[in-house]
């Protein structure tokens, strides 16, 4: 096993960046580490893997890595929310796109599935689980929630790596007042 401080000191922070005031945090280096690695998945599998979950959704681009690593352990299909305009249009009602809005730092940004994305699968009851590499104010997780409801699926749960909390941003607690989910994080 490995411990929670050994993961933690893969994650690098970096002062003032993007811009002034902000500290960025990346988990470039956990992901390289096969124990840090391993540590985060066997993790999630552990908690999810009797939740009879159909899907795992990971949100571009970080959330694909822990995302599908976690789908293929629990044996699950993975989901990929991405941002706008890496998915081509639809020109017709099978193969259009559903997107949902989201408030960045300058302007909105936008989500996008198929939205026929479960209509071939055998799943007819998708139960999903969201992950992402780091909840902040839960603007994000917010918005894939949504998006993910309106493409047909119940959400289990959001996991993260990487929670932030401040007396002034509470990213947990908007998940659950606008989203009605839980969050869960390890570090
Ligand atoms: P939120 O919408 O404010 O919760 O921001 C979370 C989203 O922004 C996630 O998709 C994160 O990947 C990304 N994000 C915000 N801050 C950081 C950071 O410091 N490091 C890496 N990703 C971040």
């Amino acid at each position: 096993g490995v411990h929670e401080p050994y993961v933690r000191s893969f994650v690098r922070k970096t002062p003032n960046w993007p811009r002034e005031g902000v500290t960025f945090l990346d988990i470039s280096s956990l992901l390289a580490d096969v124990r840090a690695l391993r540590h985060c998945i066997d993790s999630l599998a552990e908690r999810y893997g009797g939740g009879h979950l159909t899907h795992i959704a990971g949100i571009d681009a970080r959330g694909f890595t822990l995302g599908c690593a976690l789908a293929y352990r629990l044996n699950c299909g993975f989901i990929m929310i991405r941002k706008a305009g890496k998915l081509p249009p639809g020109d017709d009602e099978s193969s259009s796109l559903v997107s949902e809005e989201y408030e960045m730092e300058y302007g909105r940004g936008q989500l996008q599935v198929p939205a026929d994305l479960f209509e071939s699968s055998s799943v007819t009851t998708p139960r999903v689980l969201l992950v992402d590499d780091l909840l902040a104010t839960g603007g994000t997780a917010c918005a894939a929630c949504n998006l993910l409801r309106n493409a047909g699926a119940t959400i289990v749960e959001v996991a993260v790596l990487i929670e932030l909390s401040s007396p002034e941003i509470c990213g947990r607690r908007r998940l659950k007042e606008d989203a009605y989910i839980d969050l869960h994080s390890l570090l």
